[in-house]
């Protein structure tokens, strides 16, 4: 499969490029040149699948030929380590649980698949490749997991201080070996910032081989439709319509579920549940994109005042508002909703929840209103003890860690602080 810049669909590249370099030099993120259509049987027969063979053949001619059938098989087998449990709630509502893997939230997914891409891209390079990213919580604890000990891989995490959980720093800064944290004196938006002046420093990229794990990275944004397919195999002959409510904030894991949908898979509608951030949903309404500064929500992994995967839905839709305005319905709700949310889904189900499934959880609730058939399934991308005080504030109960976060828990932090991108230029290229 080839890849095109979205700012210029002449720029083609290989997969392996794509993955490799992150963004094109244009600047426009990576899009498959077609989306490959898997079938009516593919679906008809997904019930006598395993999830493996499933993910496999759904990714398989977006990655070949770089990397040979076998490896892929493997890399997608190891991806996919974890369940993806279904919590059915009652006839309308079911909650899709991505939390299982080592981090505890979905972007284990994309970072394993990601990490042993370019860990199988470099392993005879005697070149260091640097990943370098930003977050804002949960991307670098999962990143920091999927890529340890990959040979031929640096990476190097860049965090607001005092703005991340302390769960989720010592998931970035206790690991050691080839992953390095970055404590930067600011907010994530300068994180971000710095990352962005690093990619157009011509200077830096002359001196050290750099990529992003966001998932701007093709190979962290399409391996997120496996568990929209394996949501499908498991509910597809109960329902004979089927929502998927996903809690978004750069619009990656939405965008991955509608290519899923494009290759075949049989889903209604898609409903993008997002906090006070409502760039997206003012756009569906006025039809002018206006990005905006992000503002500070419970559900901090979906502050984004510009989400950079945007641009990937308006390529899979042609750029017709219409048909995409069709397809998507796309909510803003505030803290105060997300909180009677998480009561709710207590004192109704008996669930406990993150604030980010809070959020998906009203999305859903907003469009069954006005949609009596369909069966919502909710992401549910985060386990709660990650956002334990907000929740356990709210509901009045205490969460037992899972034995994941209770491992990193007592270790040591090691993190070098910064200020300035010339503080990290440096230590990128010590
Ligand atoms: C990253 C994240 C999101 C948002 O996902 P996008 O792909 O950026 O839309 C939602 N919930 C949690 C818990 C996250 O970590």
């Amino acid at each position: 499969m080839k890849y095109y810049s979205l700012n210029n669909t002449a720029q083609q590249v290989s997969f392996r490029e794509a993955v490799t370099v992150g963004l094109a030099p244009d600047k426009g993120l990576f899009f498959p040149e077609h989306i490959p259509f898997l079938g009516e049987a593919f679906f008809k027969t997904m019930a006598s699948k395993s999830d493996v063979e499933i993910a496999f053949e759904a990714i398989r001619s977006l990655v070949l030929p770089e990397i040979p059938e076998d490896i892929l098989y493997t890399i997608v087998e190891e991806t996919l380590d974890f369940d993806f449990p279904i919590i059915t709630l009652d006839k309308d509502f079911s909650i899709l649980e991505l939390f299982h893997g080592p981090t505890m939230a979905f972007k284990d997914v994309g970072a394993r698949f990601m990490a042993r891409c370019l860990g199988y891209f470099n392993q005879n390079n005697a070149n260091n490749v640097t990943v370098l990213v930003a977050t804002s919580g949960d991307t670098g604890g999962a990143v920091a997991d999927g890529f340890l000990g990959v040979q031929g891989i640096r990476v190097v995490i860049l965090y607001p201080k005092g703005k991340v959980s302390d769960i989720q720093e010592k998931q970035l800064t206790t690991l050691g070996q080839n992953i390095h944290a970055l404590e930067v004196n600011g907010t994530f938006d300068d994180c971000q910032a710095i990352v962005k002046q690093a990619f157009i420093d011509e200077d830096l990229k002359a001196k050290i081989q750099l990529t992003s794990a966001n998932s701007i990275n093709v190979a962290r944004w399409l391996p997120q439709m496996f568990y929209y397919l394996i949501a499908c195999k498991n509910l597809g002959h109960k329902y004979d319509k089927l929502v998927f409510s996903v809690p978004s904030g750069n619009f990656g894991n939405i965008c991955a579920g509608m290519v899923a949908q494009k290759m075949g898979m049989p889903v209604q509608h898609f409903i993008a549940s997002c906090n006070a951030n409502d760039t997206v949903s003012t756009y569906m309404k006025t039809t002018q994109y206006k990005p905006k500064p992000s503002v500070q929500t419970i559900s901090n992994a979906m502050d984004v005042g510009n989400p950079s995967n945007f641009v990937r839905i308006q390529e899979l839709y042609e750029k017709t508002f219409a048909t995409l305005a069709s397809n998507l319905s796309v909510h803003s709700f505030t803290d105060e909703e997300t909180k009677s949310a998480l009561q709710e889904l207590y004192a109704q189900y008996k669930y406990v929840a993150d604030p980010h499934g809070a959020v998906g959880y009203l999305g859903a609730k907003k469009y069954k209103k006005s949609h009596n058939d369909p069966h919502v399934v909710i992401l549910e991308t985060a386990h709660p003890a990650k956002f334990s005080s907000v929740v356990e504030h709210t509901l009045g109960l205490s969460i037992k860690l899972p034995e994941q976060l209770e491992k990193v828990k007592n270790k040591p932090k090691i993190a070098t602080e910064v200020s300035s991108y010339q503080e990290v230029k440096a230590f990128l290229c010590k």
